[in-house]
């Protein structure tokens, strides 16, 4: 596994993979690995024959200056896991290879508009502007994203259309640890109180999919029942509990053929997302979450 800090070491070694005829699947991260990442490069292995990952924590992201800070990086733990886990070759980029007094970016608009969108202001921006540069940096067929971040995943697939990137966007499922919680780096912040409560997401998913294959439609049933399940976990504060259409991220009344069920909540200073898609098979309701 190579470890590579600048572009151009990067580009000559993707540019001897591509003389070799070999498809490149890229997986995004900020670092931090856990079974999460893992799982994308498990995803990209499936169609390419050589994985880079990128780890940056991209500053320009962070709508909140102490997350960036307090945001937890352990290289060595990275670079165990990404060689674990196959990886050919890690992009590890510092904030001065990335920008230098750049003036551009890159907006999606209307899909943004809501969920983590309405909660974190120029977050977006941040990373549809940081996941073009990588993509123009690594050039790669395929790239990985998780359906844990299904805002991103789907404005970044949109983007890949709008920008014409010669990229195919894979959305790979959410891995969670044994009792529901998603994995997520800033699960480490989390005391064993705050961790015990935040299963409270995953429990209200859990119970929405059970509403739903009852039978079940109306949004404001769905919704208040995952509330309730939250708010018994007694989360700081709530930024969202949303029914939205998968395309459009727009709020929906009713279930219908492919929406999403997107929740957001604070527990202590740490924010975690949790969501379930819908989708219906021969008109039955299947939920992956
Ligand atoms: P991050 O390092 O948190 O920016 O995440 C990098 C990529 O890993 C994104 O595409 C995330 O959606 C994905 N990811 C994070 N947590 C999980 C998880 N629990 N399951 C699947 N993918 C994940």
């Amino acid at each position: 596994m190579e470890v590579v800090r600048t572009i151009g070491q990067a580009r000559e070694i993707l540019r001897t993979a591509r003389k070799k005829d070999m498809r490149i699947g890229f997986v995004p991260t900020m670092g931090y690995l856990h079974r999460g990442h893992t799982s994308l490069v498990d995803e990209a292995k499936k169609v390419s024959d050589f994985q880079v990952m990128s780890i940056f924590v991209n500053k320009i992201q962070f709508n909140d200056p102490k997350d960036f800070s307090s945001y937890p990086r352990d290289l060595e733990r990275d670079f165990d896991y990404a060689k674990g886990a196959g990886v050919d070759m890690i992009f590890l980029p510092d904030d001065s290879e990335m920008y230098n007094n750049h003036l551009t970016s890159v907006d999606v608009a209307t899909l943004t508009d809501n969920l983590c969108g309405a909660h974190r202001p120029g977050h977006f921006r941040g990373v549809f502007t940081v996941v073009s540069k990588l993509f123009n940096i690594i050039q790669p067929d395929v790239a990985v994203f998780g359906q844990k971040d299904i805002q991103q995943a789907i404005s970044i697939q949109k983007m890949v259309t709008d920008l014409n990137f010669p990229v195919t966007i894979i959305i790979a499922p959410i891995i969670r640890e044994g009792d529901g919680l998603a994995m997520s780096s800033r699960n480490k912040h989390l005391s064993s109180d705050q961790r015990t409560r935040a299963l409270a997401l995953s429990s209200g998913l859990k119970t929405a999919e059970r509403l739903i294959t009852g039978g079940e439609t109306s949004g404001d049933t769905i919704l208040s029942a995952v509330r309730g399940i939250i708010e018994e976990g007694r989360p700081d504060s709530i930024d969202y509990v949303s029914l939205v259409n998968y395309h459009t991220l727009q709020p929906i009344d009713a279930i219908s053929d492919t929406c999403v069920i997107a929740v957001a909540a604070f527990f202590g200073a740490t924010r975690l997302i949790d969501n379930m898609i819908i989708t219906h098979d021969h008109g039955r309701p299947v939920c992956r979450f």
